[in-house]
């Protein structure tokens, strides 16, 4: 049986020694204990430090250590996408190269999706981390997090368990289904859950990074969270008609009653200030709306040209039609 191992690297030379033994020394227990083989196969998505030298090295050592390296940077989503494509595993593994996602948990997970497989209970295909604690996460950032999961459980369709991570264990059968939805806006945490499959959850506290820095910030996360919302729902679209027609019979019932106090009392409506916050509230609204649809518009630009998820620019593999010399 071999295990894959996916590692998606950009900017990691720090923390890439660390992993490389911590990795090597959980899965060679995992080979005395079950007898599984693995294979481990690095995605370098254009780091600028000496990420890929470390890679080329540990390829020479041990050719069971894989790489493939990109032309540029394509962000975590592609690389995931770029491992999966060239896992030969019979199990795939995912996780991070900092060591946010401990390898210590792999045989764990190991025994729940393999394990289940062979006994009577309940069988499972995938297991996945879920962030419990949020320590050391700044607040802020820990709202809006929070606020993303409840928004999208309740537009969407597709829902997502809140604080789970990429850091997952999974079958060939489910792999190849992530596989085959080949989008080019990917958002893995909506794939995983949109394409089914039993999966259980195990808690994980919060670990810091072992060495280097997070590539996120908050705008980074915003632009996300908006890509998770737009990939896996088109509720947002549906604002525009509702917001539309909730202000259609403000505005009804507003005229009506002004007409009849005209009636009444014969007094006008007047008011400069009520005019310009009207304004500036349709105005607003409007925006709004056309910003949404815009969203949605400029996925469907990007999906039309189908431009490839990734480009590999230098490989120790050879994966379906490239070669390198
Ligand atoms: N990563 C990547 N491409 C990117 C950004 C990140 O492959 O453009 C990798 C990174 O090397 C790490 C993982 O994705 O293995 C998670 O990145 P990071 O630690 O920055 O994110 P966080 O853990 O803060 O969510
Ligand atoms: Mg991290």
């Amino acid at each position: 049986m071999l295990i894959s191992v996916i590692v998606p690297c950009y900017n990691e030379e720090e923390v890439l020694p660390f992993f490389h033994e911590k990795i090597l020394e959980v899965t060679d227990g995992m080979t005395k204990k079950h007898g599984c083989e693995f294979e481990f196969l690095f995605v370098n998505d254009g780091s600028k430090d000496k990420t890929l030298l470390l890679l080329r090295k540990y390829n020479e050592a041990d050719e069971r250590f894989k790489y493939i390296s990109f032309s540029r940077n394509f962000g975590k989503e592609s690389a995931i996408y770029a491992g999966l494509q060239n896992a030969k595993g019979d199990y795939v593994v995912l996780l991070d190269a900092d060591l946010q996602h401990p390898p210590e948990r792999i045989p764990e997970m190991y025994e729940i999706v393999v394990g289940s497989g062979a006994g009577s209970g309940e069988v499972y295909d995938c297991a996945a981390t879920r962030r419990v604690s949020r320590q050391g996460d700044s607040k802020i950032l820990a709202f809006f997090s929070n606020s993303f999961y409840k928004i999208n459980n309740k537009i969407s369709n597709t829902d997502i368990k809140g604080g789970a991570q990429d850091f997952r264990f999974m079958t060939r059968q489910m792999v190849d289904a992530i596989l085959s939805m080949s989008e080019y806006s990917r958002f893995s945490k909506g794939i995983f859950s949109w394409v089914g499959f039993n999966t259980k959850y195990i808690e994980v506290g919060n670990t810091a990074r072992k060495a280097g820095k997070s590539n996120w910030n908050f705008w980074k996360l915003l632009s996300y969270s908006i890509d998770g919302f737009t990939g896996f729902s088109t509720a947002p679209l549906r604002l525009a008609s509702i917001l539309g027609t909730l202000t259609c019979i403000a505005a009804v019932v507003a005229a009506i009653v002004y007409l009849i106090r005209f009636i009444v009392t014969g007094e006008t409506a007047g008011g400069f200030y009520t005019l310009m916050c009207t304004v500036l509230l349709f105005g607003g609204l409007q925006l709004l709306c056309i910003g949404i649809l815009g969203e949605y518009l400029s996925k469907t630009y990007l999906e039309t040209k189908r431009r490839p998820i990734y480009i590999v620019k230098e490989s120790s593999i050879l994966s379906k039609g490239q070669k390198h010399d």
